[in-house]
């Protein structure tokens, strides 16, 4: 659309193309409206959308990224979770908790530490996926519950991870970010029913995924109009063993030049250690990340889940110390 173009003007352009049995996606940046049109190209007058009022262009999209890549968008997505907490802006995002949301007095101290470090964003699980089945699965509803509460006293947002699809509602309900995880990047039937709600999602890069897959999983969320997707890089399987993945940081650049959607990284399942924690979360704002989200636990020892790779409040307080002058060094807020 033009850069002029009023909302009456994409309205009408959007109403052709249900009339004409296609999808119409529209994308709202901050200098124009893209209305992405989904379907089979042989059904698109283009002379005739061309003639609408507001309408700049009509393009074909030639690469497999109909949504989520740079061609259709130039500028990049910003995404808003509310009260000034943004992913992909000036600001750095930082989302740090516990694996797992294990009590109410775990998140509180959990949520206090983060807090005070400077974290906006408080992740834990609720629902756990684990590879063996005797392992903890998270608290469920309560731990949603005790995640809204505790963020809510601390004024943190916080994100949690979906597994099912038939959590959408009650995890829609508690907490301001959904999180697909590794394990589930390519759960196309979850991938949909997240799309089809307005809640940003942080999709996790599967463990022997590719860059396109990864996009080509946001691709499928976006086309069910959610354009509210982060990228997440937390290392993938190689035939490396004395780390838990592989960090695969020029993803972090090459997503950049793709794609307009954030990338955060997570530098704690991608390596597995504590101490190589800070210098992967430098080396990611370093690339060009958006934001990190880590793994913080108030008593590593305790942990019901991934407990050795659990940074304490006192290592992430100091690693949020160092970050401060690379955020500095590429012009990032922090
Ligand atoms: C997690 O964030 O706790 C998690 C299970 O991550 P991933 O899906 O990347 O393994
Ligand atoms: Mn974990």
């Amino acid at each position: 659309m033009k850069r002029n173009a009023d909302e009456k003007h994409i309205e009408h352009v959007i109403e052709h193309v249900k009339k004409i049995s296609l999808n119409p996606v529209p994308l709202h940046g901050t200098e124009r409206t893209v209305v992405a049109v989904l379907g089979d190209e042989r059904d698109v007058d283009q002379m005739r959308i061309s003639a609408m009022p507001g309408v700049d262009k009509v393009m074909a999209v030639l690469n497999p990224y109909k949504l989520s890549g740079r061609e259709t968008k130039k500028e990049n997505t910003v995404i808003n979770l509310g009260d000034n907490v943004t992913i992909g802006g000036d600001e750095l995002s930082i989302m740090a908790g516990p694996c797992g949301i294990e009590s109410a007095a775990q998140t509180e101290a959990a949520a206090r530490a983060v807090k005070a470090s400077g974290a906006k964003i408080l992740r834990g699980g609720a629902f756990k996926p684990r590879t063996s089945p005797y392992s903890f699965e998270g608290l469920g509803e309560e731990g949603l519950k005790i995640m809204h509460d505790t963020a809510k006293r601390h004024n943190l947002k916080t994100i949690t991870e979906i597994v099912d699809i038939r959590d959408v509602e009650v995890i829609d309900k508690h907490v301001d970010m959904f999180q697909v995880g590794a394990r589930n990047m390519q759960n196309f039937n979850l991938l949909k029913e997240v799309g089809s709600t307005n809640k940003p999602i942080l999709l996790k890069r599967g463990m022997s995924a590719t860059i396109k897959e990864l996009l080509l999983a946001a691709e499928h969320i976006m086309s069910k109009g959610n354009p509210n997707v982060a990228l997440c890089e937390r290392g993938i399987r190689t035939f490396e063993t004395e780390t838990r993945n592989t960090l695969a940081l020029a993803t972090v650049p090459l997503v950049k030049e793709l794609s307009h959607l954030p990338i955060i990284v997570d530098p704690s399942h991608a390596t597995g250690k504590p101490s190589l924690i800070g210098p992967m979360s430098k080396a990611a704002i370093a690339a060009g990340a958006d934001g990190i989200i880590v793994e913080v636990h108030p008593n590593p020892e305790e942990a019901l889940s991934d407990a050795d790779q659990a940074l304490t409040p006192a290592m992430f307080d100091s690693i949020m110390h160092e970050l401060k002058p690379i955020a500095d060094a590429v012009g990032r807020a922090l």
